[in-house]
């Protein structure tokens, strides 16, 4: 059985679930948190170009593929060239916003590496070619170079009121897509709402009631949620030293991990989708300035760059390979 804990913090819930509902992370995820624009963002790293590319190998439905690369060429993310004339046949590239994704694409990597189950579809090294080594992607503070992980910061809440309004504003639609399962961002076990839910936890709501108030879903869906991320091993629930009947919840290694992913599309979404600022504001305890993550080479220290890195080779599909 856990053992029993105790937690002294206590939230403020009505500041929290505005901040959540009002945060850049929440309206990021509902344009670029899917499980296959994040599969296609992926490709597009990765070198590929061309529709049948993308379809072997992520096995994606032609429709939904087509749907996605609109999506993202609406978003200025992708770029479509004509790489054959008749009959008309395009490749599609990233643009300069699209390379702007490259942190949180990283972040993607290490965690899918660690803990996901598309491993496969991903290449198995990343060589930085500024420094020549193989590396794998390390979360730091761009004030001061130095690695920063969650307990490195420290965070602190502004609503941000016209994303609140929109959010308000959206609730009926937003409420009703909070069961849609289809919505998957990372892995197969971590949607939209796994995310908002990892997001709460970090930001120090660990019992059900709180998670309920600051999320404003219903207690139903939720608790079917949160059983859902304990199975996976996205929480940990374990019984309060102070209330037997109450169960605390708490991240495990693989939903620490996914902190980096966190914050690096939540500044992503602020800086080149929103253009607002976000409403949870993580500070770096060690240099004491506001934390902007940036993603530096295990190897070197340097900051990477999209063009600095190569990857070995995908391996095909099964299915060709056979
Ligand atoms: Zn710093
Ligand atoms: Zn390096």
């Amino acid at each position: 059985m856990a053992p029993a804990v105790t937690l002294a913090f206590t939230p403020d819930l009505d500041l929290t679930r505005d901040a959540l509902a009002s945060s850049t992370l929440s309206h990021g995820l509902m344009v670029l948190g899917d499980r296959w624009t994040v599969a296609v963002l992926m490709g597009a790293f990765t070198g590929v170009q061309r529709f049948d590319d993308w379809q072997q190998r992520l096995g994606i439905p032609r429709p939904t593929l087509a749907h996605r690369l609109k999506t993202l060429m609406l978003l200025g993310l992708l770029r479509q060239r004509a790489y054959q004339q008749r009959p008309r046949r395009f490749a599609y590239h990233l643009t300069q916003a699209g390379l702007k994704l490259y942190d949180h694409v990283l972040m993607i990597w290490l965690w899918e590496k660690r803990w996901g189950v598309r491993r496969a579809a991903l290449p198995e090294k990343l060589l930085h070619r500024a420094c020549g080594h193989s590396f794998v992607p390390v979360l730091a503070c761009s004030a001061c170079g130095d690695k920063a992980g969650m307990n490195d910061l420290h965070f602190s809440l502004k609503v941000n009121q016209p994303l609140l309004a929109q959010a308000l504003n959206a609730g009926r639609t937003s409420r009703l897509s909070a069961t849609d399962a289809t919505g998957m961002g990372l892995g197969l076990r971590v949607d939209r709402w796994s995310l908002m839910i990892v997001a709460a936890v970090v930001l120090g709501c660990h019992y059900f009631d709180q998670l309920c108030h600051v999320l404003g879903i219903a207690s139903s869906v939720l608790s079917r949620r949160l059983g859902g991320m304990v199975d996976s091993g996205l929480l940990l629930s374990q019984p309060d030293l102070n209330d037997a009947r109450r169960n605390v919840y708490r991240l495990t290694p693989s939903s620490r991990d996914l902190f980096g992913y966190l914050v690096c599309f939540s500044t992503w979404a602020s800086r080149e989708h929103l253009h607002q600022p976000s409403s949870i504001r993580p500070t770096h305890r060690a240099c004491g300035q506001a934390f902007v993550p940036q993603v530096a080479c295990s190897a070197c220290g340097q900051a990477v760059k999209p063009w600095d890195v190569t990857f070995t080779a995908l391996p095909l599909p099964a299915t060709l390979a056979a």
